[in-house]
């Protein structure tokens, strides 16, 4: 499950790659698509290798990436099974 993804401003890119080789899980790629500069800004191939790490951004000359984290999305740790208490218990426990 990805913990992160990358906003990309499409216009100031002018698709050097460098976000693309950088990217430590190999989340990004070249798009065809053209930008109004004539270049192909990236795009995510593998959305889900992305952990928000923003080395694509502090490799980008042009700041037209970055990275950032997402909300974690693992269910929180569940504690040990424990008994309920029987609804008497309970009411008395209310009652004192
Ligand atoms: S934030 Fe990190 S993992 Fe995600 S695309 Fe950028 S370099 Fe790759
Ligand atoms: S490093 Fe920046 S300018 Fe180079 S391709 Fe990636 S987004 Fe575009």
């Amino acid at each position: 499950m990805a913990r992160g993804s990358v906003a990309v401003t499409t216009e100031r890119c002018k698709g050097c790659g460098f976000c693309v080789e950088f990217c430590p899980t190999h989340v990004l790629a070249l798009s065809s698509a053209f930008n109004r500069k004539g270049y192909h800004p990236p795009h995510m191939i593998e959305p889900d290798k992305c952990s928000g790490c923003n080395l694509c951004g502090m490799y980008c000359p042009d700041f037209a990436i970055f990275g950032f984290k997402t909300a974690e999305t693992k269910p929180a740790a569940i504690p040990a099974a424990t008994e309920a208490p029987a609804p008497s218990e309970a009411m008395e426990a209310k009652e004192v």
